[in-house]
């Protein structure tokens, strides 16, 4: 029996994992729980999953929760997560959480030699050198949730992989694939909201549809796997059955396909390396599918290339766009600002602010901090 802490628990990454643990009950059990602000959803999964320790955004809630479940120990705020970070049963602790509120939480878990499930992006986009760095040292292993580095690491079969050449990063090319810059730049949110393959949060919905969320992608990749940014290639994969694919140094492509359900992804992170039955989803027919792979179109998609330039620069510069594009994206969603207009906000920042190599965790989230006081 594994025992799990899981940050993030009422999102979209959070809820899937639960539905993974509940179907693998014999497997693993939940120790701690954190949220934000979804009281009602967290409390229905206290009832069900019945954590020893839970962590809520706000003070308030954590007192009226307090009231309602005398035999779990609650905590709040930023220090909530450094406390379930710091309980000594956790086998896994799973990091499914929006945002750069648990990036610190992460690091203490990785210093008290935890294994780490992470699905959270600013964590490698933002602190990447940090962090791996950290788990070198403490000897721990950072499994991936996402789908693409999931795959990849399927592919590789262990973290270093002597023989891999190359990552090959699949995108579905997002919901503005086959549509010019100026439809685009006439896209509403609710338009942009319709992802083609994965159901997924609003945020990275957009960041699907600029593809600055595959760029990300390639950081991650980056850091994860040691690769060189000139060996990480994105294609272009509509039908988003090959959730990614390495080449090794014979000339061999080894894919891993299946449903795009990131409850695959999310179990095989918990029972790495070993597999389970779990939540199997039967439905995949792996007759009369078409598979297409496009090289990506970077006049079409400036910020994809923008993205990568800005991991390729390193320091300060994932942290400067990934604020960016926050705030961007955001706007969007509010209806402030047109699509396309996104680029021009990220563009502005990038050229305005000052690259630091080798920053500390401090600096990273103090420019964080700036760029996001500008937009308030
Ligand atoms: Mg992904």
């Amino acid at each position: 029996m594994k025992n799990i802490v899981l940050l993030g628990s009422t999102g979209s990454i959070g809820t899937q994992t639960l539905e993974v643990v509940e179907k693998l009950k014999d497997k693993f059990s939940i120790l701690a729980l954190a949220a934000g602000k979804n009281i009602k959803l967290l409390k229905e999964q206290i009832i069900k999953f019945k954590p020893k320790y839970v962590s809520v955004a706000d003070y308030i809630d954590m007192k009226e929760l307090e009231k309602e479940f005398n035999d779990i120990k609650f905590f709040c705020g930023e220090d909530g997560l450094f406390e379930l970070a710091d309980i000594p049963e956790t086998d896994i602790f799973v990091v499914a959480t929006n945002g750069i509120v648990s990036v610190k939480a992460t690091i203490k878990a990785i210093e008290n030699k935890k294994t780490i499930a992470l699905a959270n992006k600013e964590t490698l986009v933002m602190a990447g050198d940090i962090v791996m760095k950290k788990a070198k040292e403490n000897n721990v292993s950072i499994i991936p949730i996402d789908s693409e580095h999931s795959a990849i690491l399927q592919c590789l079969n262990k973290q270093d992989n002597p023989y891999a050449k190359k990552l090959w990063i699949t995108a579905s090319g997002g919901p503005f694939l086959n549509n010019s810059r100026e439809e685009m730049a006439n896209f509403t949110a609710k338009e942009a909201l319709k992802h083609p393959r994965w159901m997924m949060g609003k945020k990275i919905t957009i960041d699907c549809a600029t593809l600055v969320n595959k760029g990300l992608e390639v950081i991650e990749a980056h850091h994860l796997y040691n690769f060189n940014y000139d060996n990480i290639k994105v294609v272009i994969h509509p039908q988003s059955i090959v959730h990614s694919f390495v080449e090794f140094c014979d000339g061999s492509f080894l894919a891993q396909m299946g449903v795009p359900s990131m409850h695959i992804p999310i179990q095989y992170a918990l029972s790495y390396p070993d597999r389970f039955e779990g939540i199997k989803t039967n439905s995949f027919n792996i007759y009369n599918k078409k598979l297409e792979f496009l090289e990506p179109d970077f006049e079409k998609f400036p910020l994809l290339k923008t993205t990568i330039e800005c991991g390729k620069k390193g320091g300060l510069m994932p942290a400067i766009l990934n604020a960016a594009n926050e705030v961007a994206v955001y706007k969007f969603l509010n209806g402030e600002i047109n699509f396309l207009d996104i680029e021009k906000i990220i563009y502005n920042e990038i050229e305005n602010s000052k690259n630091i190599l080798k920053p500390s965790l401090d600096e990273i989230f103090e420019t964080d901090k700036q760029i996001r006081q500008k937009f308030l």
